[in-house]
């Protein structure tokens, strides 16, 4: 009944609802129980009202950009979860930045950067995020990260306010950002690139995402590399050394294609990727004595 009400209010904004929306609908990993409310808004001031709506009725709110990094509960996830339709906004240059609010694709925004001959961003052709999760991730590849190209962002802040945060204040480290601390919503990024030749990027783009159909076990879902790579090492070399390229728990594997993987072979349940990460982790700890860490961001009921 409380969500009957929500849903009506948010309905009103313009924006999209949907009540026990299943969460391994829009998840790159398929698994994911249901979110009492799924908000799609289609502005930004839809999202100030969202979470102005939700904060006064403490209601929780969790914020998702392309789901592409994310492992949900089985059990779902309570209250709202927001996130921007995908097609609102286009990438522009602005005083030589390129400018893009943070519902944009990534493939849009190189594709754009590529067409206008900005470089700087090809080893993010291929991540399948968004502009928001990728900031917020510092997502990177190839030898390329967010924090190398970003110039400033703007957030809306737990205390209501959109405030411009520059590069210093970003504190970006390896999949680290300042949103991580701070819980602001990433609204907008601006991106300093250089000059180059659009057929010239497009090379480095069209190699890039060869390489990732080389290595990467693309043909199930996933969230990509699950752990973060351990200073001075490879995670899936460190797996792979444990003799755990393809060990399973039911239908959550570690890929046999790229150990840094775990994949879902169809209809694998959070609770199986869980047992199969922890089982990995303990046994490269045992092995190698390093620690791995998910990269992966772990959403919804315990
Ligand atoms: C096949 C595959 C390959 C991948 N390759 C790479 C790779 O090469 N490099 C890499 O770094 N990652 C990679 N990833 C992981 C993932 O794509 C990135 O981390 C990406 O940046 C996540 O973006 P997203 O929009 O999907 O975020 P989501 O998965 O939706 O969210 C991830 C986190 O970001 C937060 N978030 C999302 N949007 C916002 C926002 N606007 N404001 C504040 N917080 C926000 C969410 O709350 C969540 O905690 C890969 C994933 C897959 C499935």
């Amino acid at each position: 009944m409380r969500y009957d009400n929500l849903a009506s209010s948010f309905l009103r904004l313009g924006c999209k609802v949907e009540m026990n929306a299943p969460m391994s609908r829009i998840t790159s990993f398929r698994i994911g129980g249901p979110a009492d409310l799924l908000v799609t808004a289609s502005n930004y001031n839809d999202v100030i009202s969202v979470k102005q709506i939700c904060e006064s009725q403490s209601i929780p709110l969790t914020y998702m950009g392309n789901g592409s990094n994310m492992l949900v509960s089985d059990k779902g996830v309570d209250g709202i979860v927001l996130r921007m339709d995908s097609k609102t906004g286009e990438p522009a240059i602005e005083n030589d930045l390129v400018v893009c609010s943070a519902g944009v694709s990534l493939k849009k925004l190189c594709t754009f950067s590529k067409d206008a001959g900005l470089s700087g961003l090809e080893f993010a052709y291929g991540i399948p995020g968004s502009v928001g999760g990728a900031v917020y991730m510092n997502a990177g590849a190839y030898g390329g990260q967010f924090s190398d190209v970003v110039q400033w962002v703007d957030a809306l802040f737990p205390d209501g306010q959109i405030r411009r945060v520059d590069t210093q204040g970003l504190k970006f480290g390896y999949r680290h950002s300042v949103f991580m601390e701070n819980g602001a919503i990433v609204m907008a990024a601006a991106f300093r690139l250089t000059c180059d030749s659009p057929s010239s990027i497009a090379e480095r783009m069209d190699e890039f995402m060869r390489r990732r159909r080389d290595k990467q076990p693309l043909e199930y879902p996933s969230a990509g590399s699950f752990f973060k790579r351990p200073e001075g090492f490879y995670a899936g070399a460190l797996i792979e050394g444990s003799g755990l390229k393809g060990f399973s728990v039911g239908a959550a594997q570690v890929s046999d294609k790229h150990a840094g993987f775990i994949i879902n072979r169809g209809g694998a349940t959070c609770d199986e990727v869980i047992r199969l990460a922890e089982i990995v982790t303990k046994r490269v700890l045992l092995d190698s004595g390093i620690t791995l860490e998910p990269e992966v961001r772990f959403v919804g009921r315990n």
